[in-house]
Protein backbone atom coordinates (compact mmCIF):
# COMPACT_ATOMS: atom_id res chain seq x y z
CA UNK A 1 0.00 0.00 0.00
CA UNK A 2 3.17 2.29 0.11
CA UNK A 3 3.02 5.65 -2.04
CA UNK A 4 6.04 6.17 -3.91
CA UNK A 5 8.87 7.84 -1.32
CA UNK A 6 6.46 6.89 1.59
CA UNK A 7 3.62 8.99 3.06
CA UNK A 8 3.17 9.23 6.69
CA UNK A 9 -0.47 9.86 6.42
CA UNK A 10 -2.66 9.53 2.99
CA UNK A 11 -5.97 9.02 1.32
CA UNK A 12 -6.13 6.31 -0.99
CA UNK A 13 -9.16 6.97 -3.54
CA UNK A 14 -10.74 4.31 -5.16
CA UNK A 15 -12.34 5.65 -8.68
CA UNK A 16 -13.08 2.21 -9.37
CA UNK A 17 -15.28 2.13 -6.51
CA UNK A 18 -17.14 5.62 -7.17
CA UNK A 19 -17.36 4.26 -10.50
CA UNK A 20 -19.70 0.85 -9.29
CA UNK A 21 -21.46 3.24 -7.07
CA UNK A 22 -22.69 5.24 -9.86
CA UNK A 23 -23.10 2.70 -11.87
CA UNK A 24 -25.27 0.88 -8.72
CA UNK A 25 -27.32 4.05 -8.10
CA UNK A 26 -28.22 4.72 -11.77
CA UNK A 27 -29.58 0.92 -11.27
CA UNK A 28 -31.86 2.16 -8.24
CA UNK A 29 -33.15 5.05 -10.66
CA UNK A 30 -36.41 4.39 -11.31
CA UNK A 31 -38.45 5.47 -14.80
CA UNK A 32 -35.01 6.57 -16.93
CA UNK A 33 -34.23 9.02 -14.35
CA UNK A 34 -30.92 10.68 -14.75
CA UNK A 35 -28.03 10.72 -12.33
CA UNK A 36 -26.30 14.02 -10.41
CA UNK A 37 -23.42 13.20 -8.61
CA UNK A 38 -22.81 15.62 -5.79
CA UNK A 39 -19.42 16.96 -5.95
CA UNK A 40 -19.24 19.73 -3.33
CA UNK A 41 -16.70 20.15 -0.55
CA UNK A 42 -13.94 18.39 -2.70
CA UNK A 43 -16.13 15.48 -3.46
CA UNK A 44 -16.97 14.98 -0.14
CA UNK A 45 -13.46 15.30 0.61
CA UNK A 46 -12.37 12.74 -1.88
CA UNK A 47 -10.69 15.86 -4.34
CA UNK A 48 -13.81 17.41 -6.47
CA UNK A 49 -11.76 16.67 -10.22
CA UNK A 50 -10.89 13.13 -10.04
CA UNK A 51 -14.49 12.25 -8.28
CA UNK A 52 -16.14 14.17 -10.96
CA UNK A 53 -14.44 12.88 -13.79
CA UNK A 54 -15.46 9.45 -12.43
CA UNK A 55 -19.11 9.96 -12.07
CA UNK A 56 -19.20 11.74 -15.55
CA UNK A 57 -17.33 8.51 -16.97
CA UNK A 58 -19.79 5.92 -14.75
CA UNK A 59 -22.72 7.71 -16.41
CA UNK A 60 -23.65 11.20 -14.01
CA UNK A 61 -25.93 13.29 -16.49
CA UNK A 62 -25.28 16.07 -14.20
CA UNK A 63 -22.73 17.10 -11.52
CA UNK A 64 -23.93 19.45 -8.43
CA UNK A 65 -21.76 21.53 -6.18
CA UNK A 66 -22.71 24.10 -3.86
CA UNK A 67 -20.31 27.08 -4.26
CA UNK A 68 -19.75 28.88 -7.61
CA UNK A 69 -16.04 28.39 -6.87
CA UNK A 70 -16.54 24.60 -7.01
CA UNK A 71 -18.84 24.78 -10.41
CA UNK A 72 -16.21 27.44 -11.94
CA UNK A 73 -13.42 24.89 -11.34
CA UNK A 74 -14.86 22.50 -12.94
CA UNK A 75 -15.54 24.15 -15.80
CA UNK A 76 -11.80 25.47 -16.08
CA UNK A 77 -10.86 21.77 -15.70
CA UNK A 78 -12.82 20.65 -18.90
CA UNK A 79 -16.06 19.97 -17.67
CA UNK A 80 -18.80 20.95 -20.38
CA UNK A 81 -21.74 18.65 -18.67
CA UNK A 82 -24.92 19.62 -17.27
CA UNK A 83 -24.03 21.04 -13.80
CA UNK A 84 -26.04 22.84 -11.12
CA UNK A 85 -24.64 25.10 -8.65
CA UNK A 86 -27.13 26.28 -5.74
CA UNK A 87 -25.62 27.97 -2.62
CA UNK A 88 -25.76 31.60 -4.31
CA UNK A 89 -24.68 35.03 -2.03
CA UNK A 90 -24.95 38.11 -3.27
CA UNK A 91 -21.61 39.42 -4.78
CA UNK A 92 -20.54 35.87 -6.49
CA UNK A 93 -19.72 35.62 -9.87
CA UNK A 94 -23.43 34.86 -11.46
CA UNK A 95 -21.80 36.41 -14.73
CA UNK A 96 -19.04 33.64 -15.04
CA UNK A 97 -21.33 31.08 -14.37
CA UNK A 98 -23.94 32.09 -16.61
CA UNK A 99 -21.29 32.52 -19.23
CA UNK A 100 -19.54 29.12 -18.32
CA UNK A 101 -23.37 27.80 -19.35
CA UNK A 102 -24.07 26.74 -15.47
CA UNK A 103 -27.34 26.29 -14.20
CA UNK A 104 -28.07 28.54 -11.03
CA UNK A 105 -30.32 27.68 -8.36
CA UNK A 106 -32.59 30.50 -7.78
CA UNK A 107 -34.54 30.53 -4.66
CA UNK A 108 -36.50 34.31 -4.86
CA UNK A 109 -36.70 37.15 -6.50
CA UNK A 110 -33.36 38.95 -5.77
CA UNK A 111 -31.24 36.28 -7.42
CA UNK A 112 -33.60 35.64 -10.94
CA UNK A 113 -32.72 39.65 -11.31
CA UNK A 114 -29.14 38.63 -10.40
CA UNK A 115 -29.38 35.82 -13.07
CA UNK A 116 -31.47 37.88 -15.58
CA UNK A 117 -28.47 40.51 -15.35
CA UNK A 118 -25.73 38.52 -15.53
CA UNK A 119 -27.60 36.64 -18.76
CA UNK A 120 -28.33 40.54 -20.45
CA UNK A 121 -24.40 41.44 -19.69
CA UNK A 122 -22.88 38.10 -20.76
CA UNK A 123 -25.19 38.25 -23.91
CA UNK A 124 -26.70 34.76 -22.89
CA UNK A 125 -29.61 32.77 -21.75
CA UNK A 126 -29.75 31.99 -17.94
CA UNK A 127 -30.03 28.10 -17.04
CA UNK A 128 -31.70 29.07 -13.75
CA UNK A 129 -33.76 26.09 -12.00
CA UNK A 130 -36.08 27.30 -9.55
CA UNK A 131 -35.62 25.97 -5.84
CA UNK A 132 -38.63 25.40 -3.62
CA UNK A 133 -38.63 25.25 0.21
CA UNK A 134 -41.07 22.00 1.00
CA UNK A 135 -39.93 21.86 4.32
CA UNK A 136 -36.49 21.91 5.03
CA UNK A 137 -36.53 25.69 5.67
CA UNK A 138 -32.93 26.22 4.18
CA UNK A 139 -32.57 27.66 1.10
CA UNK A 140 -35.49 27.49 -1.19
CA UNK A 141 -38.97 29.88 -1.97
CA UNK A 142 -41.54 29.64 0.46
CA UNK A 143 -44.72 28.33 -0.86
CA UNK A 144 -46.45 31.79 -0.48
CA UNK A 145 -44.27 33.17 -2.94
CA UNK A 146 -43.55 30.38 -5.17
CA UNK A 147 -47.20 32.06 -7.40
CA UNK A 148 -44.82 35.61 -7.32
CA UNK A 149 -41.66 33.20 -7.93
CA UNK A 150 -42.69 31.27 -11.04
CA UNK A 151 -44.61 34.02 -12.74
CA UNK A 152 -41.49 36.48 -12.71
CA UNK A 153 -39.59 33.27 -13.66
CA UNK A 154 -41.57 32.68 -16.74
CA UNK A 155 -41.78 36.38 -17.52
CA UNK A 156 -38.01 36.26 -17.57
CA UNK A 157 -38.16 33.47 -20.31
CA UNK A 158 -40.76 35.38 -22.08
CA UNK A 159 -38.16 38.43 -22.10
CA UNK A 160 -35.42 35.88 -23.43
CA UNK A 161 -33.11 36.36 -20.34
CA UNK A 162 -33.83 32.99 -18.35
CA UNK A 163 -34.31 29.64 -18.98
CA UNK A 164 -36.11 27.33 -16.45
CA UNK A 165 -34.12 24.76 -16.95
CA UNK A 166 -35.14 23.19 -13.51
CA UNK A 167 -37.72 22.82 -10.61
CA UNK A 168 -36.27 21.42 -7.34
CA UNK A 169 -36.21 21.10 -3.63
CA UNK A 170 -34.17 18.74 -0.97
CA UNK A 171 -35.75 16.25 1.82
CA UNK A 172 -34.97 17.67 5.61
CA UNK A 173 -35.22 13.62 7.00
CA UNK A 174 -35.18 11.36 4.21
CA UNK A 175 -32.63 9.97 6.05
CA UNK A 176 -35.15 8.23 8.78
CA UNK A 177 -37.57 6.45 6.96
CA UNK A 178 -41.09 6.89 7.72
CA UNK A 179 -40.60 9.97 9.39
CA UNK A 180 -43.82 12.39 8.80
CA UNK A 181 -42.59 15.27 7.48
CA UNK A 182 -40.96 12.99 4.08
CA UNK A 183 -44.88 12.71 2.88
CA UNK A 184 -45.69 16.13 3.46
CA UNK A 185 -42.63 17.42 1.56
CA UNK A 186 -43.14 14.96 -1.38
CA UNK A 187 -46.80 16.34 -1.48
CA UNK A 188 -45.25 19.92 -1.41
CA UNK A 189 -43.16 19.43 -3.80
CA UNK A 190 -46.37 17.88 -6.02
CA UNK A 191 -48.29 21.73 -5.22
CA UNK A 192 -44.53 23.37 -6.68
CA UNK A 193 -44.53 21.48 -9.93
CA UNK A 194 -48.34 22.09 -10.32
CA UNK A 195 -47.70 25.97 -9.85
CA UNK A 196 -44.73 25.69 -12.30
CA UNK A 197 -46.99 24.39 -14.91
CA UNK A 198 -49.73 26.50 -14.57
CA UNK A 199 -47.51 29.70 -14.88
CA UNK A 200 -46.38 27.77 -18.37
CA UNK A 201 -43.16 26.61 -17.18
CA UNK A 202 -41.62 23.63 -18.79
CA UNK A 203 -38.60 22.29 -16.79
CA UNK A 204 -35.96 20.10 -18.37
CA UNK A 205 -35.54 18.44 -14.71
CA UNK A 206 -37.54 17.91 -11.93
CA UNK A 207 -35.91 16.51 -8.87
CA UNK A 208 -36.10 15.69 -5.32
CA UNK A 209 -33.80 13.09 -4.03
CA UNK A 210 -30.35 12.73 -2.12
CA UNK A 211 -28.98 9.82 -1.46
CA UNK A 212 -31.49 8.37 1.49
CA UNK A 213 -34.35 9.23 -0.95
CA UNK A 214 -32.62 7.49 -3.73
CA UNK A 215 -32.51 4.36 -2.06
CA UNK A 216 -35.59 4.18 -0.07
CA UNK A 217 -38.28 6.30 -2.08
CA UNK A 218 -38.69 5.52 -4.98
CA UNK A 219 -41.50 7.37 -5.84
CA UNK A 220 -39.00 10.46 -5.43
CA UNK A 221 -36.81 10.58 -8.07
CA UNK A 222 -39.22 12.13 -10.95
CA UNK A 223 -36.36 13.08 -13.66
CA UNK A 224 -33.41 13.26 -11.68
CA UNK A 225 -31.70 11.48 -8.70
CA UNK A 226 -29.11 13.68 -6.70
CA UNK A 227 -27.36 11.26 -4.61
CA UNK A 228 -23.76 12.68 -2.73
CA UNK A 229 -22.82 10.42 0.18
CA UNK A 230 -23.41 7.30 -1.74
CA UNK A 231 -21.56 7.89 -4.57
CA UNK A 232 -18.31 8.11 -2.39
CA UNK A 233 -19.54 4.44 -0.84
CA UNK A 234 -21.14 5.52 2.71
CA UNK A 235 -24.97 5.14 3.70
CA UNK A 236 -26.75 8.17 4.88
CA UNK A 237 -28.04 6.91 8.01
CA UNK A 238 -28.02 3.26 10.05
CA UNK A 239 -31.77 3.76 9.87
CA UNK A 240 -31.60 3.25 6.27
CA UNK A 241 -28.83 0.43 5.97
CA UNK A 242 -25.16 0.18 5.64
CA UNK A 243 -23.04 0.08 2.54
CA UNK A 244 -22.96 -3.07 1.71
CA UNK A 245 -27.19 -3.53 1.89
CA UNK A 246 -27.25 -1.68 -1.46
CA UNK A 247 -24.29 -2.92 -3.20
CA UNK A 248 -22.06 0.69 -2.36
CA UNK A 249 -18.33 0.19 -1.25
CA UNK A 250 -16.51 3.56 0.44
CA UNK A 251 -14.00 4.97 -1.61
CA UNK A 252 -11.82 6.21 0.57
CA UNK A 253 -9.31 4.51 2.73
CA UNK A 254 -7.75 6.75 5.69
CA UNK A 255 -3.70 4.98 6.23
CA UNK A 256 -1.25 6.29 8.21
CA UNK A 257 2.70 4.86 9.23
CA UNK A 258 3.53 4.30 13.15
CA UNK A 259 5.96 7.83 14.05
CA UNK A 260 6.71 5.84 17.18
CA UNK A 261 6.23 2.77 18.86
CA UNK A 262 7.95 2.64 22.67
CA UNK A 263 7.59 0.61 25.87
CA UNK A 264 5.98 2.63 28.81
CA UNK A 265 5.47 1.59 32.33
CA UNK A 266 2.35 1.27 34.26
CA UNK A 267 1.04 4.47 35.57
CA UNK A 268 2.10 6.34 32.76
CA UNK A 269 0.00 9.64 31.37
CA UNK A 270 -0.66 9.79 27.86
CA UNK A 271 -1.44 12.78 26.07
CA UNK A 272 -2.67 16.50 26.94
CA UNK A 273 -4.46 16.73 29.78
CA UNK A 274 -3.67 13.03 30.90
CA UNK A 275 -7.40 11.67 30.09
CA UNK A 276 -5.79 8.16 29.50
CA UNK A 277 -3.49 6.44 31.95
CA UNK A 278 -1.65 2.59 31.40
CA UNK A 279 -2.63 0.08 33.40
CA UNK A 280 0.33 -1.80 33.14
CA UNK A 281 4.05 -1.90 31.44
CA UNK A 282 2.60 -1.54 28.09
CA UNK A 283 3.54 -0.57 24.39
CA UNK A 284 2.67 2.90 22.93
CA UNK A 285 2.23 3.35 19.22
CA UNK A 286 1.91 6.77 17.58
CA UNK A 287 -0.06 7.62 14.82
CA UNK A 288 0.75 10.83 12.99
CA UNK A 289 -2.66 12.01 12.51
CA UNK A 290 -4.38 14.76 14.35
CA UNK A 291 -7.43 17.09 14.21
CA UNK A 292 -5.69 19.44 11.75
CA UNK A 293 -6.04 16.11 9.40
CA UNK A 294 -9.51 16.05 10.33
CA UNK A 295 -9.23 13.10 12.77
CA UNK A 296 -12.46 14.36 15.44
CA UNK A 297 -10.99 15.34 18.64
CA UNK A 298 -14.53 14.00 19.88
CA UNK A 299 -13.03 10.54 19.07
CA UNK A 300 -10.13 10.89 21.70
CA UNK A 301 -10.40 8.01 23.83
CA UNK A 302 -12.85 6.36 21.44
CA UNK A 303 -11.72 6.17 18.09
CA UNK A 304 -10.91 2.90 16.81
CA UNK A 305 -7.58 2.10 14.17
CA UNK A 306 -6.56 -1.32 12.91
CA UNK A 307 -2.79 -1.80 14.22
CA UNK A 308 -0.41 -5.00 13.63
CA UNK A 309 -4.11 -6.95 12.91
CA UNK A 310 -6.21 -5.33 15.86
CA UNK A 311 -8.67 -2.82 16.59
CA UNK A 312 -7.11 -0.24 18.96
CA UNK A 313 -8.40 2.57 20.90
CA UNK A 314 -7.07 6.09 20.60
CA UNK A 315 -4.90 6.15 24.30
CA UNK A 316 -5.94 9.82 25.19
CA UNK A 317 -6.75 12.64 23.41
CA UNK A 318 -6.54 13.52 19.78
CA UNK A 319 -4.03 16.60 19.19
CA UNK A 320 -3.69 18.50 16.40
CA UNK A 321 -0.75 16.18 14.50
CA UNK A 322 -1.00 13.69 16.40
CA UNK A 323 -2.78 10.56 18.21
CA UNK A 324 -1.57 7.63 20.72
CA UNK A 325 -2.75 4.17 20.62
CA UNK A 326 -1.81 1.35 23.27
CA UNK A 327 -0.77 -1.78 21.72
CA UNK A 328 -0.61 -3.72 25.08
CA UNK A 329 2.07 -6.56 25.03
CA UNK A 330 1.91 -6.64 21.16
CA UNK A 331 4.65 -5.76 18.96
CA UNK A 332 5.28 -3.05 15.92
CA UNK A 333 7.62 -0.91 14.87
CA UNK A 334 8.03 2.29 13.49
CA UNK A 335 6.82 2.40 10.14
CA UNK A 336 4.12 -0.22 10.27
CA UNK A 337 0.79 0.47 9.02
CA UNK A 338 -2.47 1.86 10.41
CA UNK A 339 -5.42 1.94 8.89
CA UNK A 340 -7.80 4.71 10.73
CA UNK A 341 -10.91 3.94 8.37
CA UNK A 342 -11.99 2.39 4.80
CA UNK A 343 -14.45 -0.34 3.42
CA UNK A 344 -14.18 -2.27 6.62
CA UNK A 345 -13.59 -5.93 4.47
CA UNK A 346 -10.10 -5.69 5.59
CA UNK A 347 -10.63 -5.62 9.26
CA UNK A 348 -10.36 -1.81 9.23
CA UNK A 349 -12.73 0.37 10.95
CA UNK A 350 -15.46 2.36 8.59
CA UNK A 351 -15.94 6.11 8.89
CA UNK A 352 -19.53 5.10 10.13
CA UNK A 353 -17.34 3.44 13.22
CA UNK A 354 -15.40 6.71 13.70
CA UNK A 355 -18.74 8.66 13.07
CA UNK A 356 -20.28 6.58 16.44
CA UNK A 357 -16.85 7.20 18.24
CA UNK A 358 -17.20 10.93 17.77
CA UNK A 359 -21.10 11.95 17.54
CA UNK A 360 -20.95 12.56 14.27
CA UNK A 361 -21.95 11.50 10.68
CA UNK A 362 -19.88 9.71 8.59
CA UNK A 363 -20.33 12.57 6.14
CA UNK A 364 -18.48 14.80 8.43
CA UNK A 365 -15.72 12.13 8.71
CA UNK A 366 -14.91 12.07 4.81
CA UNK A 367 -15.14 15.80 4.12
CA UNK A 368 -13.15 17.07 6.97
CA UNK A 369 -10.30 15.18 5.61
CA UNK A 370 -7.44 18.21 5.93
CA UNK A 371 -5.61 19.75 2.84
CA UNK A 372 -1.68 18.49 4.17
CA UNK A 373 -3.41 14.37 3.67
CA UNK A 374 -2.27 13.33 0.17
CA UNK A 375 -5.14 11.93 -2.30
CA UNK A 376 -4.15 8.87 -3.84
CA UNK A 377 -5.87 8.22 -6.18
CA UNK A 378 -6.22 4.12 -7.65
N1 LIG B 1 -28.72 17.99 -2.79
C1 LIG B 1 -28.40 19.05 -2.03
C2 LIG B 1 -29.06 20.35 -2.25
C3 LIG B 1 -27.47 18.91 -1.01
O1 LIG B 1 -27.13 19.96 -0.25
C4 LIG B 1 -26.87 17.65 -0.81
C5 LIG B 1 -25.91 17.45 0.27
O2 LIG B 1 -26.16 17.72 1.41
C6 LIG B 1 -27.24 16.58 -1.62
C7 LIG B 1 -28.18 16.78 -2.61
C8 LIG B 1 -26.68 15.21 -1.44
O3 LIG B 1 -27.08 14.69 -0.19
P1 LIG B 1 -26.58 13.24 0.24
O4 LIG B 1 -25.10 13.37 0.44
O5 LIG B 1 -27.31 12.95 1.50
O6 LIG B 1 -26.92 12.35 -0.88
Amino acid sequence: HSPAGGRRLWADIDLDALRANVRTLRERAVGGAQLMAVVKADGYGHGLLPSAAAAREAGAAWLGTATPQEALALRAAGDTGPLLCWLWTPGDPWRQAVEAGIDVSVSGRWALAEAADAARSAGRVARVQLKADTGLGRNGCQPADWPDLVAAARAAEVAGTVRVTGVWSHFACADEPGHPSIALQQAAFADALGAAARAGLDPEVRHLANSPATLTLPDAHYDLIRPGVAVYGLSPSAEVGTPQDFGLRPVMTLRARLASVKRVPGGHGVGYGHSYTTSGATTLALVPAGYADGVPRHASNTGPVLVAGKWRTVAGRVAMDQFVVDLGGDAAAAGDEAVLFGPGDAGEPTAEDWARAAGTIGYEIVTRVGHRVPRVYR
